[in-house]
């Protein structure tokens, strides 16, 4: 193995690519690259924060220059869009600056083990007019661009409510997923933190956040009682909850539904459904499934070479009871951890091991006003129900093992500090 290249800096990839360099780069067993398109990283379950403004992405983002020089990788700005299996390449598109000035012509890079983890993107499902009038919260950019338009759409409303008594701004997200359901939660709490910031005409009453779902209930992916109890903590802040409810087109007045009904939206959000980036598609002739995820075996090799590996949202492997392996950040980070010790076998002329997802259960946080999910283990003996402080002690977590992951407990306590310091020192949301 000289060349381990690793796709995409997300939850799994960015894990691996320190874990890998950490072990194999500093020992001089293999050369280790991670591709990534963007210069920093950011946690992406903290994205709907970024959009709604409860968190500041320039103070919680990495620079991937950064976290390679402190853990012996080599790190390549670009964007793979094709693999040439035959030559054992990945093709990165040339890079242009914002007046279209070539930056860096198309590169190759050659690997010996590759390993895919460019996550997804949220699905329209084509739906005519979801392109132009939503807005998605795929990338940190796009929830930089959001929380610039929210901002803005609150100052307009905040001038309207003060003409008009009756006045109403509506916000509608397609998708009662927990993306959709936290957003929710945080777009509200936007509108009453701005208040304490000078935008204080615009009052709750006059807020209108709904969430439209196409099932049945709330957050399909989770039990039941969970579904129910941030239903419940949802309609307490006024927030509409409409199920059976099928989104047919998106003009710039709103959403209309397969009956014809219009829901009037001043900002539209798309938060439903799950791909891969249509570039993957039959990717070098690896199998993909319909929504363009390459199809891995229990080791997490694709199923039509075994020097390519894919992690994350953008791998499909079925579980023995059937069901995928869901895109969730805990299975990321499962799986970077399981490539790793399947490489060091490998190394060692062993047989790679196979992967099984293990649920830790899943959480949601309605911001700041409450935290309800379930946490499944051993200790738990199968579900257990969790709400309130312990809760979102344990969301929070989540992303403390992220963060000890890429730098150490050490670090992530100084880190944990210093955003503790930064909530007395800052405003609670980022204002421009
Ligand atoms: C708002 C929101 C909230 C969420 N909350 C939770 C939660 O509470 N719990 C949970 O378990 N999951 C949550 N998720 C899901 C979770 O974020 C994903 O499952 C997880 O990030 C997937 O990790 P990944 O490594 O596969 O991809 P990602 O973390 O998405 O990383 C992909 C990386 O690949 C890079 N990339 C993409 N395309 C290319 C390319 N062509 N070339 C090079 N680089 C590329 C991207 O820049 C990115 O750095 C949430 C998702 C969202 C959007």
């Amino acid at each position: 193995m000289k060349n381990i290249v690793i796709v995409g800096g997300g939850a799994g990839g960015l894990e691996l690519a320190t874990k890998l360099g950490d072990t194999f780069g500093k020992r001089k067993q293999a050369s280790i690259h991670l591709v990534d398109a963007n210069n920093t990283h950011l946690w992406k379950p903290l994205l709907h924060e970024v959009a709604t403004g409860s968190l500041d992405s320039g103070i919680d983002e990495i620079s991937y220059r950064a976290q390679a020089h402190n853990h012996y990788f080599h790190f390549h700005i670009g964007r793979m869009n094709d693999l040439k299996r035959d030559t054992k390449e990945i093709v990165l598109a040339p890079i242009y600056d914002e007046s279209d000035a070539l930056v860096l012509p198309e590169r190759r890079l050659e690997y010996d083990k590759l390993i895919i983890a460019v996550g997804s993107q949220t699905n329209d499902f084509g739906t005519k007019g979801a392109k132009e009038f939503c807005s998605f919260l795929d990338s940190r950019e796009q929830a930089d661009r959001f929380h610039k338009k929210l901002l803005n759409t609150y100052l307009r409303a905040d001038n309207a409510a003060t003409e008009q008594g009756n006045y109403k701004l509506n916000i509608a997200i397609v998708g009662a997923g927990a993306t959709g359901v936290e957003l929710a939660a945080e777009l509200h709490n936007t509108a009453t933190q701005l208040a304490a910031y000078g935008l204080d005409h615009l009052t709750k009453e006059h807020l209108q956040v709904s969430i439209i779902e196409a099932g049945e209930r709330i957050l399909p992916a989770l039990p039941p009682r969970i579904s129910a109890a941030a239903h419940r903590e949802l309609e307490k802040l006024n927030i509409k909850i409409l199920n059976n409810t099928f989104i047919q087109e998106v003009t710039e007045q709103g959403f209309i539904t397969k009956d014809g009904t219009m829901i009037d939206a001043e900002l539209k959000i798309w938060a439903a459904g799950v791909k891969a980036p249509n570039w993957m598609k039959d990717l070098g002739g690896l199998e993909t499934n319909r929504v363009n995820q390459l199809t891995v075996k229990s080791s997490l090799q694709t199923t039509l070479d075994d020097d390519i590996f894919a992690i994350g949202d953008c791998s499909f492997m079925l579980q023995e009871n059937g069901t995928p392996v869901p895109p969730r950040a805990q299975a990321a980070h499962q799986q970077a951890y399981h490539v790793y010790k399947n490489l060091v076998r490998l190394q060692e002329a062993r047989e790679p091991k196979p992967y099984e997802y293990k649920d830790k259960g899943s959480l949601v946080n309605l911001s700041r006003y409450s935290t309800v999910g379930s946490l499944m283990g051993n200790l738990t003996n199968g579900s257990m129900m969790v709400e309130g402080r312990i809760a979102r002690i344990v969301y929070i977590s989540l992303y403390r093992l992220h963060q000890v992951a890429l730098h150490g407990y050490f670090k992530t306590a100084l880190m944990s500090l210093s955003g503790r310091i930064n909530k007395i020192i800052r405003p609670r949301l980022k204002l421009h």
